[in-house]
């Protein structure tokens, strides 16, 4: 019998596949009493074996995805694995204390991590994550099982996993990633937002999946609706099958948006852009028709590495992007880093409220050191099209001055070196906390831009964790007090002569496309893969019939009152 899972559909299309689980070895396993020595170092000499080998195959699959220093890695852990004194340690243990494989390597991994932690030094605390890679990989092989490894994903598979952070949704590979489900999350997760960029259908917060499935078990997801079955059976599979093509023939319908601009029914011209990466998402920008990059979201290139990217790894991904875009806006926003993510290599102390603590440009002002790594990467590429950068999670004037000083520190720095930038870099900011939104007539002298971030602006006034799907019906777009703010922060741009963006996931949302048409939001920028979709749903609106309306939807009540008269009296009519 098939079993029906209802989740949260935040990746629209279609998958039947089959489930590859995404599960953490459990280092919790049973010892075995009255060994086989034998067997067991047979048991570990096999499991060295096999590591080895998986670490070849791991690095050539990864070739191209990773940069010479960033493949060294897997040598790295080979080493580690051949390393006399280790090896020398769990045989000792094996055959003198009578302790079986995997106990064994568990122990003296163990001993091994707790003395390279004591040293205070970053090659040492980076050495200890590479033995802790290779304990979970040695003792997988030691007790037969599979180790979890999404870049080693070499066949169709839909993922299923508790959660999946953005740094494991930026290792996907979509040729055999067919789809993810997840347990936990929210509509605007990083993983949610990054699997529209990917254009793979995702549904996340289901709850139970990781518990319904084994893997190879088939499995129906439906990005649209949040429907999950498992072990369908035929007359499923058809249904979906029928309702796969549908899908597939409504976005080719879609392609004769493509190379339009973005205008409604009255001839309003807006723009839609796309929200990015990295330059892997280009492809997408420039197949649905973009009409540039209105956010950035550079920290992916800090996730991606293994280190702190240096200046010139961050120049080349830039003025490649730049470049990719011709003239068309690129805006990157600097490093946003905290909240749900995370560097593998940077200690970010852990915090009671990670989403208010340190993070973002509080994190870039206080160790300035790595903000103007970034800055004067971007004002060097910046020549190569057309850059503006914006800066995350601002709270207050002062933070904007400061940061704004230090990028005219670096660009004085580098044109008293000789080096070419472009002459007039927009600066401006993400709109995501409710001070700002209040205060956008002030910010609105100082800055060039505006780029409304609602995944945050949405979370911190309707204090909702935008993770949680416990709140998740606080989280709301549509309320007055979120519509409120939008219209007076675009009002504020305009008087001011400058524009506003909405990089947040509600620029792409049905119900508030029409409402932001109506406020005159200049930008939509929105994961590429909604794009068409959008521009045909503005090209049947009226743009001045909206904006009469607007005082009366910033009237009404509740979020559902907002979303029943954009229905009635907007979408139907
Ligand atoms: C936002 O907060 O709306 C936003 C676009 O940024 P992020 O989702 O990366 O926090
Ligand atoms: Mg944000």
């Amino acid at each position: 019998m098939s079993i029906k899972i209802k989740g949260i559909g935040v990746s629209k299309g279609i998958s039947i596949s089959k489930v590859y689980k995404l599960v953490e070895i459990d280092l919790n396993f049973e010892k075995i009493k009255d060994i086989d020595v034998a067997l067991e170092k047979d048991k570990l000499n096999n499991s060295i074996d096999k590591s080895l080998k998986q670490l070849d195959k791991l690095r050539i699959l990864s070739q191209d995805k990773l940069s010479v220093e960033e493949l060294k890695i897997f040598e790295a852990h080979q080493l580690i694995i051949q390393d006399q004194d280790f090896l020398k340690q769990i045989n000792e243990k094996i055959e003198n204390e009578k302790i079986d494989a995997a106990s064994s390597i568990l122990a003296v991994s163990n001993s091994f991590i707790q003395i390279f932690e004591t040293i205070d030094d970053d090659y040492f605390k980076e050495r200890s994550a590479d033995i802790k890679d290779v304990r979970k990989r040695l003792i997988a092989n030691t007790l037969g099982l599979d180790i979890p490894d999404l870049t080693a994903i070499d066949q169709e598979v839909i993922l299923v996993a508790e959660d999946l952070t953005p740094s494991e949704t930026s290792q996907l590979n979509k040729q055999f990633v067919l789809g993810f489900a997840t347990n936990i999350g929210g509509r605007t997760s990083h993983s949610a937002i990054m699997a529209r960029s990917l254009e793979v259908p995702a549904i996340v917060g289901s709850k139970t999946i990781v518990e319904s499935v084994e893997n190879g078990d088939q499995i129906i997801i439906d990005g649209q609706t949040g429907d999950i079955i498992v072990n369908p059976n035929e007359v499923e599979i058809e249904i979906y099958t029928a309702k796969k093509i549908q899908f597939e023939a409504n976005e080719k319908l879609l392609q004769k948006y493509k190379n339009k601009a973005t205008i409604s029914q009255d001839n309003y011209k807006t723009e839609i852009c796309s929200n990015i990466g990295s330059f892997n998402d280009i492809d997408g920008v420039i197949n649905n028709g973009s009409e540039g990059v209105g956010l950035y979201r550079s920290e992916f290139l800090y996730m991606e590495s293994k280190e702190l990217p240096t200046e010139e790894v961050q120049f080349e991904a830039y003025k490649k992007v730049l470049e990719a875009m011709k003239d068309k806006l690129v805006v990157v926003r600097t490093l946003d880093i905290g909240g749900d993510k995370e560097l593998d290599y940077f200690d970010i102390p852990k915090e009671m409220n990670p989403f208010l603590g340190y993070r973002a440009i509080r994190l870039c002002l206080d160790q300035d050191q790595i903000f103007r790594v970034q800055l004067r990467a971007l004002i060097r590429a910046s020549k190569f099209g057309n850059l503006k950068i914006m800066f995350p999670m601002i709270a207050t004037v002062e933070e904007f001055r400061d940061s704004k000083r230090i990028f005219e520190e670096e660009k004085a720095k580098l044109m008293n070196e000789g080096i070419e930038v472009a002459p007039n870099i927009e600066l401006g900011i993400m709109v995501e906390i409710p001070s700002v939104a209040m205060m956008a007539d002030i910010f609105a002298k100082e800055v060039d831009f505006f780029s409304i971030g609602t995944n945050d602006l949405i979370q911190y006034t309707m204090a909702c964790d935008r993770m949680n799907e416990k709140v998740s019906y606080l989280y709301q777009p549509h309320n007055p007090a979120i519509l409120r703010m939008v219209k007076q922060v675009i009002d504020a741009s305009h008087k001011n002569n400058i524009w506003t963006g909405m990089c947040g996931e509600m620029a792409s949302d049905p119900i508030s496309i029409p409402i932001l048409l109506g406020m005159g939001l200049d930008e939509f920028s929105m994961s590429s893969s909604e794009i068409l979709s959008s521009r045909h749903q503005i090209a049947s609106l009226n743009q001045k019939d909206i904006e009469s309306q607007i005082d009366h939807i910033l009237n009404l009540a509740t979020a559902q009152d907002v979303k029943e008269y954009v229905e009635t009296n907007i979408l139907n009519k």
